[in-house]
């Protein structure tokens, strides 16, 4: 039981999930790697700025995407493991490789582990024992098909949902968990969200093109499979298959948009138990609560009272019979990457192959260390950062970051389009971000936690069951505000509005994202333009309505905001007008923040640089200017090659719009890029009404 939580991150994490959700090839992809795959003992290095990435054929005043990452994205084809490669996702596999051989050796240890290394030892220990896997089969599925057989009456669903999704069954008719209060952020409450989806989307059930008709009869024939797995006939599988679409549709057809979802008040309902009882008649909340182990709780908030609404008519008119066919579907589903090969390589052929274009499954190991960075990630977390990370890491980033905290202050002191009582209140907002910087001050405690060396699924669900009850045991408590929402070797960053924090795990704060060895232009092209972006998440359509104490509150003027919306449209119109693929333009309402963000970040990050340089004469290297280096380093963290399958998906479920345009659509804006490069008014990289938001 966890909720996902409106953090704003840097990108969209397609690490493998507990249950894979729904990730395609062109014709000439790479063949599948012959070479003995090894663990790393060190780390790989790659300068923050690297020449051989470059394709300097390309004019960088046509096309600066190119010129600086054409040598990289010709030289790194995709795997055929991935759904997309970039340069985050080769660092995220350099450092699951590299965590691969720590895990392995404390497999193997014979005595002398420490009781956090046990865990991590073992449950990868377990999880790389293929073939005691192999002779279980379906048998692990055994007891949650058999409690669903039982079932004798509707009134006992609750009962049954709630040790569903206590055992990690997340999404199956709803989602549970615990937040912050919108209202209160120092208070966790309750929160009933919408889910019960197998798709990744909402869309996927109500688009009406040929595209999506083709993925939902692939959907309904990996239901089918799935259900012959579990040992019914062809007939009966189909049939059930069938079932589950339109229960999930009518549920889909209740949910929000990502886009409505952006907007919070869009999100916030609170309840007491009697409304949320009077809400869905046919749920019995106390059984489920109490089950839940949080039988008392008296406030909630119900996310999407629609939903509820719909799922309690899906509750009402389907047969028992029925809803035990969508309950054994989600039992299915959520468990197939755990069980044996038949499970593991169906769920890869519709979630990673049909949806994503993966051509190959991930080799055991890469899924295995991803699911112990999931389940025990802050006991791995530390071998991370013993190995990888230095305090003198930290002092940097924290230095770079109070440098980019000042800049945003000068640049809000100066706005034109922003009034003094409106400033006020959003330089309050950013004097008290918190700046969180490569791992939690207190690790997380997983002494409760019984990992085995020979039960895999029991290991996965005994760390749900664990991970669901400490979500669910925040509730009324005070609370944490060390918290982290990402693990120390994640190569990604994010703001949460009601924590009003900033993070940025040590995975992400290494070469060649953060770079040490080498001048700071590129770095703060690179790494300062994302603490910028983290910052103005803050402030961006979704952020500003939280005010510094994390309280959904409205602390701008009328004007000011309006002041805000046009500037934002500016953007936005801008980023409705690019291709992701085929005729698919970018869903820009959904990316708005986060392209704001880079382009607030981008020239926050340029400031900084500036002032942290003042007086110094920095010289040329490897041919190109300090400003030049800025600019290059800003574009070589987003070098991707993605498949058209991947591409379709993001653009229906990322906020991030693809690396192309995340450079190329923030410097045609930026004047400073233009005086760099020399580039002449109406060439492609020069915007002749730039839009600026911060
Ligand atoms: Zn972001």
């Amino acid at each position: 039981m966890s909720f996902a939580r409106t953090a704003l991150c840097f990108l969209l994490l397609s690490a493998i999930a507990l249950a894979q959700t729904p990730t395609n090839l062109p014709a000439t992809t790479t063949p599948p790697s012959t070479t003995a795959e090894k663990p790393l003992t060190a780390l790989p290095y790659t300068p923050s700025l690297d020449v051989a990435s470059m394709d300097k054929t390309v004019d960088p005043c046509v096309d600066f995407y190119q010129y600086s990452c054409g040598g990289w994205r010709k030289n790194n084809p995709i795997p055929g493991d991935q759904a997309a490669w970039s340069v985050y996702g080769k660092l995220h596999e350099d450092n699951q490789r590299f965590l691969w051989g720590v895990l392995q050796e404390l497999a193997t240890r014979p005595s002398g582990r420490t009781p956090a290394e046990q865990k991590i030892g073992d449950y990868f220990g377990a999880c790389m024992n293929e073939p005691a896997i192999e002779k279980l089969g379906a048998r692990p599925l055994q007891p949650a098909l058999n409690e669903i057989a039982a079932l004798k009456s509707k009134k006992d669903l609750a009962a049954l949902l709630a040790a569903e999704h206590l055992r990690g069954d997340e999404g199956t008719f709803f989602n549970f968990g615990s937040d912050q209060d919108f209202a209160d952020a120092s208070q966790v409450i309750a929160f009933a969200g919408a889910g019960g989806l197998g798709l990744p989307d909402r869309d996927y059930y109500t688009k009406t093109d040929a595209k999506s008709e083709e993925i939902r009869q692939k959907y309904l024939a990996h239901m089918a499979k799935m259900f012959q797995l579990l040992g019914d006939s062809a007939d009966k599988a189909k049939q059930e298959a069938a079932t589950v679409l339109k229960l999930e549709t009518a549920l889909a057809k209740a949910s929000l948009t990502r886009v409505e979802q952006r907007d919070p008040h869009n999100l916030f309902h609170k309840m007491d138990r009697k409304q949320v009882q009077a809400l869905t008649p046919d749920f019995n909340w106390d059984v489920y609560l109490r089950v839940a182990g949080i039988g008392n709780v008296q406030t909630f908030n119900v996310t999407e009272p629609k939903f509820y609404q719909a799922l309690n008519q899906q509750l009402q008119s389907n047969s028992l019979d029925d809803l035990k066919t969508y309950l054994r579907w989600h039992v299915a589903r959520s468990s197939a990457p755990f069980l044996s090969t038949p499970f593991v390589q169906e769920n890869f052929e519709f979630y990673r192959h049909t949806l994503r274009g993966v051509q190959q499954i991930q080799p055991r190991w890469k899924r295995c260390v991803g699911w112990v960075d999931r389940q025990l990630g802050e006991a791995l977390g530390q071998e991370f950062v013993k190995r990888a990370f230095s305090d003198d890491m930290k002092k940097r980033t924290l230095g770079m970051t109070k440098l980019i905290e000042q800049a945003m202050q000068e640049d809000l002191e100066q706005l034109t389009w922003m009034g003094p009582e409106t400033k006020k209140q959003a330089l309050e907002k950013l004097h008290v971000v918190v700046n969180k910087v490569g791992y939690p001050d207190k690790w997380r405690d997983y002494s409760s936690v019984v990992i085995k060396p020979d039960d895999f699924l029991g290991n996965v669900q005994r760390a749900a069951t664990f991970e669901s009850h400490r979500q669910l045991g925040k509730i009324g408590k005070p609370l944490d505000r060390g918290e982290w929402g990402m693990t120390p070797p994640t190569v990604n960053a994010y703001y949460n509005p009601q924590m009003n924090d900033i993070n940025f795990p040590a995975g992400v704060l290494e070469p060649p994202l953060y770079d040490i060895k080498i001048d700071d232009a590129p770095n703060y092209g690179n790494t300062g333009s994302t603490i910028g972006h983290e910052l103005t998440h803050g402030f961006d359509d979704e952020g500003r309505q939280f005010d510094s104490k994390g309280n959904l509150r409205d602390w701008w003027t009328k004007e000011d905001a309006e002041h805000f919306e046009q500037r934002a449209k500016c953007v936005v119109d801008q980023y409705a007008q690019y291709t992701v693929v085929d005729d698919i333009t970018i869903n820009s309402k959904l990316t708005e923040g986060e392209d704001v963000a880079d382009l607030g970040g981008t020239i926050l990050a340029y400031i900084a640089w500036k002032a942290a340089t003042k007086g110094e004469t920095l010289e040329n290297r490897e041919g190109f200017t300090p400003d030049q280096r800025f600019f290059i380093g800003l574009a070589q963290w987003a070098c991707e090659n993605e498949r058209d399958e991947n591409l379709r998906v993001n653009a229906i479920t990322n906020p991030h719009s693809p690396g192309k345009y995340r450079i190329n659509g923030v410097v045609i804006n930026v004047p400073e890029f233009q005086q760099a490069f020399s580039c002449k008014s109406g060439q492609p990289m020069v915007r002749e009404n730039r839009c600026r938001v911060w």
